[in-house]
């Protein structure tokens, strides 16, 4: 078979073999509805109370804090909207920030048009905030400020603790979108003063649609899916037992050995970014050189057009993404590219491999040498290089 790398882990995980032993019983032979009351519902609530808790223990969170929803992106919709709509008469200003995943961005848009304010904070070019100005866009109407964990384009991480704490000061509701950085990164919902935060499963090695909202004990937030009791009558639905288990296995495993697991992706994605580094003129790694996920390269390759690029790698068996999986197809550059003052030219040209758990050296060295050759036949075509080489 054709050698095939996969280096789009921020875009989706295989599910590990655990995992999915975990689910299968919970399809067919252990089908019960966790709300009735006989044997069959009684052991599911219990497999879905086991999963809530294993998740909790991962976030020092409480049980009765976990909520789950089908995504991360349901969660940030319930985060954002919940409050909005248990604190307009408060007031009706939301603080987010220009690199947020679509899933924050359009819901805040969404909220401008039903009357609500929204101050899209500006981000430095390694894509961080700056505490100052988030402190100064506080104005005695904001209700809510939904600041991303880590970002899933370039990998940033943002000081969530100093966000939490500027949040509590001023009694403002704090939502977190940690979708990437669960898994990557130690989180202690108490300790970092989060009060909502949006988790997804299939980031972590879990199936997909499922995810969670954490809610800290008191946050005021209402419903956005109306039905059934369930999810203590917050969330309606008869819960996905499957994928719930699964979730809970996958979290579980995550947190196992972080330590261990974050080693090994610094040290492979070190020895991609060195390597091309060394063999491509012209490029640059975009995000924080240090206060980034373990796993993100996200580089731009100055003089080619990343979606060519894209389909060359991917004739050769490499699988990466340009800008965000979710702008692929439309030719708008990323929003988060632009937000961290790249040409539209550059963030064209920009690449995101991402490294997982069952990345090899091998992957990565394969990648160093496929690479190279790629970006100089494509600058072939480009007269800009031709003549910049020329002048070198
Ligand atoms: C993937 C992702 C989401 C969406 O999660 P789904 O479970 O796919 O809906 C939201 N935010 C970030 C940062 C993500 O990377």
């Amino acid at each position: 078979m054709k050698k095939r790398v996969y280096l789009d882990y921020s875009a989706t995980t295989p599910m590990k073999k655990e995992v999915l032993d975990e689910m299968l019983p919970f399809f067919n032979v252990q089908f019960g509805n966790p709300s009735s009351i006989h044997c069959f519902g009684r052991e599911n609530k219990s497999a879905v109370d086991k999963a809530r808790s294993t998740i909790a223990k991962t976030l020092n969170a409480g049980v009765d804090e976990i909520f789950f929803t089908g995504g991360g992106s349901e969660a940030d919709n319930w985060g954002i909207k919940g409050v909005a709509n248990a604190l307009k008469d408060k007031g009706k200003h939301v603080i987010t920030t220009k690199v947020e995943h679509h899933a924050v961005l359009h819901t805040c848009q969404y909220l401008e048009k039903d009357g609500f304010d929204v101050t899209y904070l500006d981000v430095d070019q390694y894509g961080m905030i700056k505490i100052d100005e988030l402190k100064a866009a506080i104005r005695p109407d904001t209700i809510l400020i939904t600041i991303m964990f880590a970002n899933n384009e370039i990998g940033t991480i943002q000081p969530i603790k100093e966000i939490g704490k500027i949040a509590k000061d001023y009694k403002i509701t704090f939502h977190t979108d940690a979708v990437q950085a669960y898994g990557n990164v130690k989180i202690d919902v108490k300790d970092l003063g989060i009060d909502l935060m949006s988790l997804s499963a299939h980031k972590i090695y879990g199936p997909k649609g499922i995810g969670l909202l954490y809610i800290k004990k008191g946050t005021k937030i209402h419903p956005i899916i109306h039905g059934g009791a369930q999810e203590r009558r917050r969330r309606a639905g008869t819960e996905n037992v499957p994928a719930i288990v699964g979730f809970g296995k996958a979290a579980e495993l995550a947190y196992e050995n972080i330590d261990e697991h974050v080693n090994q992706l610094v040290t492979l994605r070190n020895r991609l970014i060195n390597g091309l580094q060394e063999k491509i003129p012209y490029i640059h790694l975009n995000g924080h050189p240090t206060k980034r996920l373990p796993g993100n390269c996200n580089i731009s390759i100055e003089f080619i057009e990343g979606e060519a690029l894209l389909l060359m790698l991917d004739m050769v068996g490499i699988a990466g993404s340009s800008g965000s999986a979710c702008t692929s197809g439309s030719l708008d550059p990323s929003h988060v590219l632009m937000a961290i003052g790249l040409t539209h030219e550059v963030a064209h040209g920009s690449l995101r491999l991402t490294i997982g758990d069952y990345t090899t050296e091998e992957d990565v060295d394969y990648v160093i040498e496929q690479l190279p050759p790629i970006v100089e036949r494509l600058r072939q075509m480009s007269p800009l290089y031709e003549k910049v080489k020329g002048g070198r």
